[in-house]
């Protein structure tokens, strides 16, 4: 079999979590074929005392526990020895920059991410620091875990993968891709609860159906996510 196209590494104390539902459905096919990989590492097995502690109490006090540095970095560099230095080595944290479309790409792009789940009140500044961490967040709530994050992020990057969809032109439609929302969807039947499909649909007029959803896409952007409409009209302005 030939390499995969994106290894994936994640450290987490729960790797039994994993792959979880990215053994399912298009995800799960793509890591049965080899397309990806994915390896949950035990966070748990790089620790050195005999209680094999993972976290400790926080210094200058306070609620909870804190991931101790040196367990972590011995983790993170066990797994940059697996997928090389050249990925992206991510802490999924509230704090850090929001995940979206064109990070998935870029990290599908890099063939590769490590991934570190925080669990408790997060992980020791200092192994942030040291390995050079980007904080990567799934939006502005607090998981008990970074584990949902990851998955949620990977299953993201694996679906733009060469040959993870069906057809590679729906990726280039979708949401996102072009800047805007995708317009809206319809199937059979043509009349449902007396609603009718749009006309022009099925008038299997190819041009005037690629307008229409041009302009349906325009419209919910700009109704929607008037900071995305910016940047579009700003870029079709030229
Ligand atoms: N005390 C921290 C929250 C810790 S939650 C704070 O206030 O910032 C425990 C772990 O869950 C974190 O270490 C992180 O890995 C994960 N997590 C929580 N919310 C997240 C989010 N929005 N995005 C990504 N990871 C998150």
């Amino acid at each position: 079999m030939t390499a995969p196209l994106f290894r994936a590494v994640v450290l987490t104390l729960f790797p039994e979590m994993f792959p979880g539902p990215l053994g399912m459905s298009l995800a799960g096919k793509a890591l049965a074929d080899g397309i990806w990989s994915l390896e949950a590492l035990d966070i748990r097995g790089f620790a050195r005392d005999k209680h094999r502690s993972v976290d400790d109490t926080p210094m200058g006090g306070g609620p909870g526990m804190v991931m101790r540095p040196d367990v972590l970095a011995a983790a993170l560099d066990s797994a940059t020895t697996q997928v090389g230095p050249d990925v992206p080595r991510v802490y999924l944290s509230p704090r850090g920059r929001r995940f979206d479309q064109a990070m998935a790409q870029r990290w599908a792009a890099a063939g590769g991410v490590v991934l570190v789940c925080g669990r408790f009140e997060g992980v020791d500044e200092r192994v942030i620091e040291a390995r050079g961490l980007e904080e990567v967040s799934l939006g502005d709530f607090v998981l008990a875990g970074g584990e949902i994050a990851a998955m949620a992020c990977l299953e993201a990057v694996v679906r733009l993968l060469p040959g993870v969809m069906g057809e590679a032109a729906s990726l280039a439609e979708e949401s996102f891709a072009a800047g805007l929302l995708e317009y809206p969807q319809y199937t059979k039947p043509r009349v449902w609860e007396g609603r009718e499909v749009p006309e022009v649909l099925v008038s299997g007029h190819h041009g005037a159906i690629a307008a229409w959803r041009r302009g349906e896409a325009e419209r919910i952007t700009r109704a929607r996510r008037p900071d995305l409409w910016e940047g579009y009209a700003a870029r079709s302005r030229g």
